[in-house]
């Protein structure tokens, strides 16, 4: 499937940046363009899909709170999530994180970007971002050398980010494959995008089958991360096929996961 207006969405976020970064120095400067093939065919409209809420509702994950409803874009009850700080916590479109919650251990992990500058985008907890670095010098004993695209985002920057791909693609669309703020991974600390070290196909549908995406597909459990959005799950997880988001579990969570074959959703489901 050719991902939607993919160069759009680019320039997009490169100018997002820039306008987030131009509103306070001395904050995150510019982010590096991100390279863009110039030959890439115009944006094909995408059929729309059955509504993903129409899939079976999970039962609330570990650190999920008691209904609470809150604002329920789309007529969805959302609930904020009991412990954002959970290793395990499920953030998806039903269970949200609180707009302030700020990770407590935020650390750079030594890994290879595909981007130089400073960027809250480079910072996972503290757990995550080890087990990241073991995974990434694994990957490259096998020859497969990976590089994050985006790990930490702050409730501030989705939000930018949402906005911009529904200005670009629409609602629907932008749905699904964005979270709205509050319920991205991203915010958790736990989550990174991972491409190869060329950053071809980063964050994109040509990234699947590649090498680095079959070594995360048959390795990440092993360093306690999940595919986190398989193929043909949308209508559970609530998002297209991500083969380069990664998520955080710890080791044990992870492979229980990975070998169940289910999606993290239907895991917890099947668990509780
Ligand atoms: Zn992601």
């Amino acid at each position: 499937m050719s991902f939607p207006s993919k160069q759009v969405r680019l320039t997009l976020l490169a100018l997002l940046a820039a306008a987030l970064a131009a509103g306070c120095a001395p904050g995150p400067q510019l982010p590096p363009p991100v390279p863009v093939d110039p030959t890439a065919e115009a944006p094909a409209p995408v059929e729309p899909e059955p509504e993903p809420d129409s899939g079976p509702v999970p039962d609330p994950g570990p650190g999920a709170a008691d209904p609470e409803p809150a604002d329920a874009p789309g007529g969805r009850e959302v609930q904020l999530v009991a412990d954002p700080t959970a290793i395990d916590v499920l953030v998806n479109k039903q269970y949200a994180l609180p707009a302030d919650y700020v990770p407590p251990d935020l650390v750079e992990p030594n890994v290879r970007f595909i981007f130089t500058e400073w960027h809250e985008r480079r910072l996972m907890r503290a757990e995550a971002a080890a087990a990241l670095e073991e995974m990434f010098a694994a990957a490259e004993e096998d020859g497969i050398y990976l590089a994050g695209v985006s790990g930490y985002r702050s409730y501030e920057y989705q939000e930018a980010l949402f906005a911009s791909y529904v200005s670009t693609d629409g609602l629907e669309l932008a749905e699904r494959y964005s979270a709205r703020p509050g319920h991205s991974e991203h915010q958790t600390g736990l989550a990174m995008d991972i491409s190869g070290s060329t950053g071809e196909c980063a964050a994109d549908d040509c990234f699947a089958g590649t090498p680095e995406a079959e070594w995360l597909a048959a390795h990440a459990h092993e360093f306690g991360f999940i595919v986190r959005y398989p193929k043909g799950k949308e209508h559970i997880t609530g998002y297209m096929y991500e083969p380069w988001h990664v998520r955080y579990l710890g080791r044990e969570l992870a492979r229980a996961v990975y070998e169940s074959g289910l999606t993290y959703e239907e895991y917890l489901q099947a668990h509780r």
